[in-house]
């Protein structure tokens, strides 16, 4: 069933609020990064990816592998040739999976990596990964700590199958904005000492609904976006 008008509509409104945000962000910020919006569609159907697509958003995100691989299917029905980002916290056993994600924002551990390279190999890609980065230590978050990053970083280098293509991180919801750059800069941070051993990190994918014109602000290149286009999660 095709999507309504008024749903089609509503979204692409949304997104061009978003995108004029981000520019601007982007312009306050200084450091003039492109911006790539991730629509993050998880628990909604797959009209929220047709008509994120219909308003030239080319990127999707979805934090489970099985829900994704649904949404993949009827992606590839309805002729909707997006790239999907995995960017939620991921398992050991669902790594296999991963592989035929287009990037894999929440990599976290040496033994996750080494899962990864293995899935990657099997399937015989090269897997774009980020290196999520815990910088305001919740532990409910996922992600390496700060001081492992350069460790980890050497490690990766030898995992060819894997292209480390920058960092990831979640700010705590809701803190003040102040709490918000420093986690933002302990990202970018992480990013830059992925690069200086020596992988292609150019990216940084930080920044929800609440807070992406911060991280905008402070050099994010990839923004995963729900709420705002889309509506609360019920
Ligand atoms: C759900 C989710 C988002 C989107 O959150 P919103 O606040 O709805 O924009 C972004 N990143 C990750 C990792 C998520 O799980």
């Amino acid at each position: 069933m095709p999507i309504s008008d008024h749903f089609a509509g509503l979204v692409a409104e949304r997104v061009a609020e978003a995108r004029d945000r981000m520019h601007a962000a982007a312009q306050r910020g200084g450091h003039g990064q492109a911006v790539t919006l991730v629509a993050v569609t998880k628990t909604h159907g797959i009209e929220a990816v047709e008509a994120a697509y219909l308003a030239g958003v080319a990127d999707v995100g979805e934090n489970r592998v099985q829900e994704a691989e649904e949404k993949m299917r009827q992606a590839a029905e309805r002729a909707l040739p997006v790239r999907w980002h995995l960017i939620g916290h991921l398992q050991r056993n669902k790594a296999r999976s991963a592989a035929q994600f287009g990037m894999v924002h929440g990599m976290d551990s040496e033994r996750l990596a080494e899962a990864l390279a293995v899935a990657a190999s099997a399937a015989d890609v090269v897997l774009d990964v980020l290196v999520q980065v815990n910088v305001s230590g919740e532990s409910t978050k996922g992600g390496v700590v700060p001081g492992d990053v350069p460790s980890l970083a050497r490690r990766l280098l030898e995992l060819r199958s894997l292209r480390v293509v920058g960092a990831m991180t979640m700010a705590p919801f809701d803190a003040p904005e102040a709490v918000l750059r420093d986690v933002f800069r302990g990202a970018r941070q992480g990013q830059e000492q992925l690069a200086q051993a020596g992988h292609p990190a150019s990216y940084l994918s930080m920044g929800m609904s609440g807070d992406y014109e911060i991280a905008v602000e402070e050099g994010a290149t990839h923004v995963r976006l729900g709420t705002v286009l889309f509506g609360s999660r019920t």
